[in-house]
């Protein structure tokens, strides 16, 4: 049996990655009052459609779409914020609080072609603030995700971008058509009908052919009105307030429909690839049914941290508990195994058989401190053997 392609197991080192990572980031959150929603992972296809956006690649290619016995088209969610949304509107969290922050962590599904960087199913953290249009609520978000990367030693670059609102995007997106239509001959297929139905979505092209040709594109930033340009300006100097240094970068789009206004991206130089994105959404509550809501959220993807973070050493000693006899012998181990772990010590009972020189050298091999010798002596003098194995001392103590 195998595993599927773009899908992986983590095992051992990756899996504790994946751990620090969750926990420096839920730690953060922590810090920063957001609660977790715990979200299915299949959703009905039509929420992403109509969020994330019929033209977008997620939904044009990469969703994992399928039907149920009573032909409901389902999907397994290709990202957390629309059903945080979806959840937010359904769960009338809006009639609780003037405003709700959460945060999320789980699988992801996109049918992508599996590359360095790019699974088919990869884990995010996300996190979302619903019920906020001023642009502290932006700067704050922006500099949460900057903590987690600074928790993480992760060195990264921050980019931003302001999208306006939607009527900006629409002067912007005829501004962005007309300049096309004289590239139409170095389009990829794909632009080419991006062009007419969602002509941002060409900036965020990766074909080389599509990036040359969108080289002296008109830029979104011109575009903007009034209170776009001052939210954008304002969120500037709130990051510099706050000390986080950030790039501008004006062809910043995003592969999702559903930005409004700020959108930025952690990108890791080492890395070449993005670790964490998000924005502003300020019209999709209202879209999928809610009441008029602001909000804006981020996603960390959590596989390619794990290509960079660093393991802390292991904040614990691991006991080795060896029993050599009978039943007898064995029982004073279990219960010995026990009392240590009850004073907090992390406890390995061997299952491994063989003798001393086995053990010992097995204990070794794994990193572990400490040997609890227990024998047929042990047993009657009611002590056992410990010894250092990283200093070679041995000594009778008493445990039970
Ligand atoms: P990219 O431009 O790299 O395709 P994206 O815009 O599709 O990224 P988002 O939808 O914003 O990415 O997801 C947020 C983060 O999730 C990304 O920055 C990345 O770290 C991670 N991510 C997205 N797709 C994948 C994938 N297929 N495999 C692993 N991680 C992913
Ligand atoms: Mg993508």
């Amino acid at each position: 049996m195998q595993k599927v392609r773009g899908f992986y197991d983590l095992i051992g080192e990756e899996a504790e990655k994946y751990r620090f990572i969750s926990d420096a980031a839920r730690g953060v959150l922590n810090l920063y009052n957001f609660e977790e929603i715990i979200l299915p992972v299949v959703e009905f296809r039509e929420l992403f459609e109509r969020s994330v956006g019929e033209a977008t690649d997620i939904v044009q290619k990469e969703m994992f779409s399928f039907e149920d016995r009573k032909g409901r088209k389902l999907v397994l969610r290709p990202e957390g914020t629309a059903s945080a949304v979806r959840a937010f509107i359904e769960n009338k969290l809006y009639a609780q609080r003037p405003y709700v922050k959460l945060f999320y962590e789980g699988p992801m599904f996109r049918y992508e072609r599996p590359q360095a960087g790019r699974r088919r199913q990869f884990h995010q953290i996300g996190a979302e603030v619903f019920g906020e249009e001023r642009p502290h609520a932006d700067a704050e978000l922006i500099k949460t995700a900057y903590d987690v990367l600074n928790r993480l030693g992760v060195k990264t670059t921050l980019e931003i971008n302001s999208l306006g609102c939607k009527e900006d995007r629409k002067a912007y997106a005829e501004a962005l058509r007309t300049y096309l239509k004289e590239k139409e001959s170095e389009l990829c297929p794909d632009c080419l009908r991006r062009k007419e139905r969602n002509p941002l979505r060409v900036l965020d092209c990766k074909n080389e052919s599509c990036k040359q040709a969108t080289r002296d594109a008109p830029l979104i930033t011109d575009y903007l009105c009034t209170d776009c340009r001052e939210h954008y300006e304002t969120v500037k100097n709130y990051l510099k307030a706050l000390g986080v240094p950030f790039v501008e970068n004006p062809r910043l789009v995003r592969g999702l429909d559903y930005y409004t206004r700020t959108v930025f991206e952690f990108t890791s130089d080492e890395l070449g690839l993005t670790v964490c994105a998000g924005g502003r959404y300020d019209h999709l509550v209202e879209e999928l049914g809610g009441p008029p809501t602001p909000a804006l959220g981020f996603a960390l993807g959590v596989e390619r941290l794990m290509q960079l973070v660093k393991l802390p050493e292991k904040e614990k000693d691991v006991y080795f508990v060896v029993p050599f006899g009978d039943k007898e012998v064995f029982t004073y181990a279990l219960k010995v195994a026990d009392a240590l772990r009850r004073e907090g010590k992390r406890v390995e009972l061997s299952y491994r058989k063989g003798g001393l020189k086995k053990q010992l050298e097995f204990a070794d091999r794994m990193g572990y401190r400490y040997a609890v010798i227990v024998g047929e002596d042990e047993l009657k003098e009611g002590l056992v053997t410990l010894k250092d194995l990283k200093t070679g001392e041995q000594r009778k103590v008493k445990v039970i």
